[in-house]
């Protein structure tokens, strides 16, 4: 196969799916080449919060999605459920964190989302299954759940309908040369040449661009999501504890000093999502990682044990099932998103962000092939950052 694009995405999850889309809304001609399923990696796998990011240079990014989202789902040939209305996120106080959740509050409040402090009292009407010893919450006015399989499948297939061609379970092995520029993709079935190729390959973005002598700092943190069924409804609103703390704690390269002693640590926080169908989604961990499956089975354990100790009922509820995904990292927590160099532009490091952050990737991604003045400032998103 000698195939021809004017564009070659490679990873089907939904950062490329994204990219895709975008791209054949604007009459280019992509193809998008996935090596195992769509959405098969973390953006099949994790909590599917859309909610405004804490980091004020992500929050233009953010925007461009959930009213993308919506007309997306409206017309999506599968359903993909998506909150219309935010469902709220109740950010709990215990006694020891007062201050980090006046921190969060304020962050969030520097970004736009209003909010409302409960005390012990009105958080008890509000979630009466809380444990009884909080010293209160804080009612952010956000957070939109959506099922963030079923919206990577359904952006690749609007850019399928716009005229992509979308190839799953098809590897990408290398990245194709042509003097100093790269000029399409080498996979299992022969080679796709190409103008641009956009690589969001996630984590694994950094194996691409080892022939080409190119190095981003991307690195992976697992992360485990548990389903439990309670025998009843036990909350309404997104629940987060000591969770936002968390996802500020940096991931990165593991020594090998380190590694030679066991395997990293992993973080633990608590965060339950009510999900649409009855269960409770309880999340989440971050750990760095470089083996494929997971090395510390123990993980979805010290998550319920979260779990309980926040919402007590739980220890009644049928575990239904655990599972992990990978977050891309970056140094900076902020994505990498731009062109490297002649003919390559990445797309990739979006962390614990991704499906909030998709829908303006691909629009900064389409903007800098077609030539359109980019959406929002791409400088704080420049590959080249951390050269
Ligand atoms: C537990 C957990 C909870 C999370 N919760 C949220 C949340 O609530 N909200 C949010 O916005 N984000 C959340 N995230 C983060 C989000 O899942 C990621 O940021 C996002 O999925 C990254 O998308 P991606 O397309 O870059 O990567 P991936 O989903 O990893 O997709 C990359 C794809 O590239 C493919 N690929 C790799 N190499 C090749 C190759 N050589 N050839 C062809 N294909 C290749 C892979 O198979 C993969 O499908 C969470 C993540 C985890 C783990």
């Amino acid at each position: 196969m000698a195939d021809g694009s004017d564009v070659v995405v490679v990873g089907g999850g939904v950062i490329g799916a994204a990219c895709a889309r975008e791209l054949a809304e604007r009459g280019v001609q992509v193809t998008l080449i996935e090596r195992a399923e769509l959405a098969g990696a973390a953006s099949g796998r994790n909590l599917g919060l859309w909610s405004t990011p804490y980091d004020p240079m992500l929050v233009p990014m953010a925007r461009a999605g959930l009213q993308s989202y919506l007309a997306i789902v409206d017309d999506a040939p599968l359903p993909v459920f998506l909150d219309r209305e935010a469902i709220g996120i109740l950010s709990t106080i215990g006694e020891e964190e007062k201050e980090a959740a006046q921190v969060d509050r304020d962050a969030a409040a520097a970004v736009g989302v209003t909010s409302e402090h409960l005390d012990p009292q009105q958080l008890r009407r509000l979630e009466p299954e809380l444990r009884p010893d909080l010293a209160g919450a804080w009612l952010l006015h956000d957070g939109h759940r959506l099922d963030p399989a079923a919206l990577t499948v359904a952006l690749a297939l609007r850019a399928k309908e716009l005229g992509a061609v979308i190839r799953h379970h098809l590897s990408v092995r290398a990245l194709l040369r042509q003097g100093d520029r790269v000029a399409g993709v080498a996979t299992d079935e022969g080679t796709v040449e190409a103008g641009t190729v956009v690589l969001a390959a996630g984590p694994w973005s950094q194996d691409l661009l080892r022939t080409l002598d190119l190095r981003i700092p991307i690195t992976g943190a697992r992360g485990w999501l548990v389903r439990l069924r309670p025998p009843r409804t036990l909350i309404s609103h997104w629940i987060e504890g000591a969770a936002r703390s968390l996802f500020r704690a940096s991931v990165g390269e593991v020594a090998a000093g380190a590694f030679a002693e066991g395997v990293p640590e992993p973080d633990v926080g608590t965060m339950l999502q009510p999900a649409p169908d009855g269960s409770i989604v309880a999340g989440a961990s971050r750990q760095a990682v470089v083996t494929n499956e997971p090395d510390d089975a123990g993980v979805p354990h010290a998550i319920v044990r979260g779990a309980i100790s926040m919402l007590p009922a739980l220890a009644e509820a049928a575990v239904v099932s655990a599972w992990w995904g990978v977050r891309p990292m970056s140094p900076d927590e902020r994505p990498l998103v731009g062109r490297l160099a002649e003919g390559l532009i990445v797309a990739t490091g979006h962390g614990s962000e991704g499906v909030i952050l998709a829908a303006g990737t691909g629009q900064l991604v389409a903007a800098a092939i077609t030539g359109d003045e980019p959406p929002f400032n791409p400088a704080p998103f420049d590959p080249g950052r951390f050269a």
